[in-house]
């Protein structure tokens, strides 16, 4: 059976793991992490990047500094992973779900405004498959109602949208480095700072409340407790782990680029004759193959597309029940107009396998077995 995902790996990893552990410290703002905060800042232009202990806690953390109170309203697609929504109820916010757009299945930009009350507080964006949103839109609406932007680029590393990397055009961006993303630390990811105001309020934060932070760089000659805070420091075996991807990032991303485009171009006939619709990048993006999906006509031919891949060895996956249809997104939030994108494509679309190291022979596989389905 190909698998659906395998977590990247390289060998490297257990060198930089015992290198790690050989000092007898591994808890966390180690020199593993510092290396990993420093690519992040590098490679995207971000003024200020802090690994966190996943993309989730990156989430809940931009909640919390986006100063977000019990009854604001924040937008977001209700189609996406549960993280996006959960970290913005966490600080007390209503969720208001838009619909997305079907040709990315991002959120639809021109229906934010409508959404928008005197509660609202922020917009949560995600770029799907690491492809993204329509940022120009969403800043400029940003901007004219004074709302905060946060950038759920957990599937965006190494994307960029008018060749700025995800997660540096909102307040804060969040990148996940879970393994089934395109760099793994096993569990983790980073919060990317936007605006250098709030890098103290998220060192403390991030510091059980304390001004630690501040003290290691020694501006200051004790530390103490100064406001609300939790723990979000990795530790820095895993981010050993991770320093082993971030340094061959361009080698992973180009692998698995290579696959989506086999993929994409093995799947045009089938879309030329009207019988699946393929994923759309548009012209601004540059993104990262985090994933490669299709679309088929509706949920029962996706049923069986799923079932005849199994057949043919191979695993196909398909993903997001819409928040808002689920229990957790009835109770803390409500669907802001009419719902004409998120379900139906949601039961349409069906991802193939993609991961870095995957066989030519194994992609030929799922083409072969996606082909027979349509024949
Ligand atoms: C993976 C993912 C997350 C959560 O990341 P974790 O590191 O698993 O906490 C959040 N949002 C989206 C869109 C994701 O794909």
């Amino acid at each position: 059976m190909i698998s659906f995902n395998v977590p990247p790996y390289v060998p490297t990893a257990p060198g930089y793991m015992a290198e790690a552990v050989s000092n007898h410290k591994i808890c966390g703002d180690g020199p593993f992490t510092k290396k990993c905060n420093a690519w992040i800042e590098e490679k995207t232009g971000c003024q200020k990047a802090l690994l966190t202990t996943s993309g989730t806690t990156a989430l809940e953390m931009a909640a919390i500094l986006c100063d977000i109170q019990p009854g604001d309203e924040v937008i977001l697609p209700s189609y996406t992973f549960s993280s996006t929504a959960t970290s913005a109820v966490l600080p007390g916010a209503k969720l208001v779900f838009v619909d997305v757009r079907s040709d990315t299945m991002n959120i639809d930009e021109t229906k934010i405004e409508d959404a928008i009350t005197d509660k609202t507080k922020a917009i949560f964006i995600v770029h799907y498959a690491g492809v993204s949103a329509d940022m120009d839109a969403i800043m400029d609406i940003a901007r004219r109602h004074d709302l905060k932007v946060v950038e759920d680029a957990a599937q965006g590393v190494m994307s960029t949208y008018k060749g700025k990397a995800l997660g540096t055009i909102g307040d804060f961006g969040c990148f996940s480095f879970h393994e089934t993303k395109n760099y793994s630390m096993g569990e983790g990811g980073a919060l990317l700072i936007n605006d250098p105001s709030k890098n103290e309020a998220a060192e403390i934060l991030r510091e059980k409340g304390t001004n630690r932070a501040k003290f290691f760089r020694g501006q200051i000659d004790k530390y103490t407790w100064v406001g609300y805070g939790s723990s979000y420091l990795p530790s820095d075996l895993n981010a050993a782990y991770l320093w082993s991807q971030l340094e061959v990032a361009d080698e992973i991303n180009d692998d698995r680029l290579a696959t989506w485009h086999k993929y994409d171009e093995a799947f045009k006939p089938l879309e030329d004759a009207g019988k699946v619709e393929l994923p759309t990048v548009p012209e601004d993006c540059v993104h990262n193959a985090h994933m490669y999906y299709m679309k088929c006509k509706d949920l029962d031919e996706r049923t069986r597309l799923i079932d005849h891949l199994k057949e043919n060895g191979v695993y196909a996956v398909f993903h997001y029940i819409p928040l808002h249809s689920a229990p957790a997104g009835q109770e803390f939030g409500r669907f802001h107009g009419t719902d004409e994108v998120t379900t139906r494509d949601s039961e349409r679309l069906v991802r193939l396998p993609l991961y870095y190291g995957i066989s030519d022979e194994d992609v030929e596989t799922v083409i072969k077995a996606v082909n027979s389905f349509y024949e």
